[in-house]
């Protein structure tokens, strides 16, 4: 069910079978431009393969300008996408060095302007667009609907007591709205190669139902997202629980998670949690995988929970180095099991798999490899956790060696 439209922006192309892009957005003020360099290297670096910076201001323009050249001077290509609200059509018409070297507009049909500004200030835009040969992604979101849509829509429905509630309603007016303003651009000339839609709500279920329609509605590659998902893990699950449904069905292709980060986590948690949901689906591998059990009273120690813990650590500092020299590696699955009840069952299903023994058992810890048992491990913690680890080099060594491989 994925898009057959594909959609290039910089040097990321999205839909068709192409790789589901990882998107992320900067916090920082646009017109700090250091700080917003910065936090952009941070999200890219992370793994955030397209950019979206806020440019709300003639001063946030201006500095947009900078950010970009200074980003390409130091050799950082990730496509930056401007987030234009009420006055994209005054900004991008007032700095044409920003309309061009942006990698693609994203615009709000329900914040471009009212009654027939709204139409015009629109294709002000789908010209810029046209005129730069920029894609524009057409961003519906539920908080900044477009209010003469819902009344033309909620009057339908008691003319024609179609029964429908409001949140049905609302959402209707969502896939028409993005539906609609799609049109609008292709009849303004806007090819269909550059355009993307969201539909973005905060309920998960709302999210699910809006993007089926939508999906079943449109061509155009989907950028898909919770939008407000809050924080921590209230942020992540409702993030992975909407969008792990629809990325199933095949309809998404990219995809931001809009957590608010707490006073001390990093922003770039949104592309990593990106990438976890991603991995979970089997859609894209990023980094081996640990699969560990949660631990229960059949293990008192804490031992299995370290190891881990640790090769986790392990797999996140030897990445830069394992991706130097060997290839196609990142899909393995390790596991690390607590005891022999699931420990065997699930070490054998993974790539590399050690159980470590639990309570009563024999102070040994059975090492499987691509299935079959190939050794029982003995000593303290620190001795199997740097047996293990050499498990995982030979593993990775006599698999996936590259042959362009660094030393
Ligand atoms: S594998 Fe063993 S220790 Fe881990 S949760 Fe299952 S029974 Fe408990």
């Amino acid at each position: 069910m994925r898009r057959s439209v594909e959609v290039k922006i910089g040097n990321v192309t999205i839909g068709g079978n192409n790789p589901i892009a990882i998107q992320s957005m900067t916090s920082t003020d646009t017109e700090e431009i250091e700080s917003t360099i910065k936090e952009i290297k941070e999200l890219s670096d992370a793994g955030s393969e397209i950019v979206r910076i806020a440019v709300n201001t003639e001063e946030a323009a201006s500095a947009a300008e900078r950010v970009i050249e200074k980003l390409r001077g130091e050799g950082y290509n990730t496509p930056i996408v401007g987030d234009f609200h009420y006055n994209g059509h005054i900004l991008l018409a007032k700095f044409p060095k920003l309309a061009r070297i942006l990698d693609k507009y994203r615009i709000n049909p329900g914040n471009v302007g009212f009654g027939k500004r709204r139409d015009k200030n629109f294709a002000q835009i789908v010209q810029i667009a046209i005129d730069n040969n920029k894609p524009i992604r057409i961003g519906v979101n539920v908080g900044s609907l477009d209010q003469q849509l819902v009344i033309r829509e909620m009057d339908k429905n008691s003319r024609f007591n179609l029964n429908k509630s409001s949140e049905e309603i609302i959402e209707d007016c969502m896939v028409i709205s993005a539906i609609e303003s799609v049109e609008y651009a292709l009849d303004l000339g806007l090819p269909k190669e550059k355009i993307v839609i969201s539909c973005k709500t905060s309920n998960p279920s709302s999210l699910i139902r809006v993007y089926r329609k939508l999906a079943k509605q449109t061509e155009q590659p989907l950028h898909l997202g919770l939008t407000e998902a809050g924080m921590g893990i209230k942020g992540i699950v409702w993030s992975a629980t909407a969008m792990g449904v629809l990325l199933n069905e095949g309809i998404g292709d990219t995809i931001r998670v809009s957590l608010t980060p707490r006073m001390n986590e990093p922003r770039i948690n949104e592309v990593l949690v990106a990438r976890e949901i991603l991995q979970s689906l089997g859609l894209r591998f990023f980094a081996p995988s640990v699969t560990s059990c949660p631990g229960c009273g059949r293990t008192t120690s804490t031992t299995f929970r370290e190891l881990a813990q640790e090769i986790e650590e392990y797999i996140s500092l030897n990445m830069n180095r394992w991706k130097r020299r060997y290839k196609d590696f990142e899909s393995i699955k390790i596991a690390v099991m607590g005891c022999v009840v699931n420990g065997p069952g699930e070490s054998k299903s993974a790539d590399i798999g050690i159980s470590l023994p639990g309570k009563g058992e024999e102070p040994r810890c059975p090492v499987y490899i691509d299935g079959k048992l190939a050794t029982k491990l003995q000593g303290d913690a620190k001795e199997i956790a740097a047996k293990f680890k050499k498990i995982i080099e030979e593993y990775l060594e006599s698999n996936y060696l590259s042959s362009e491989r660094v030393l």
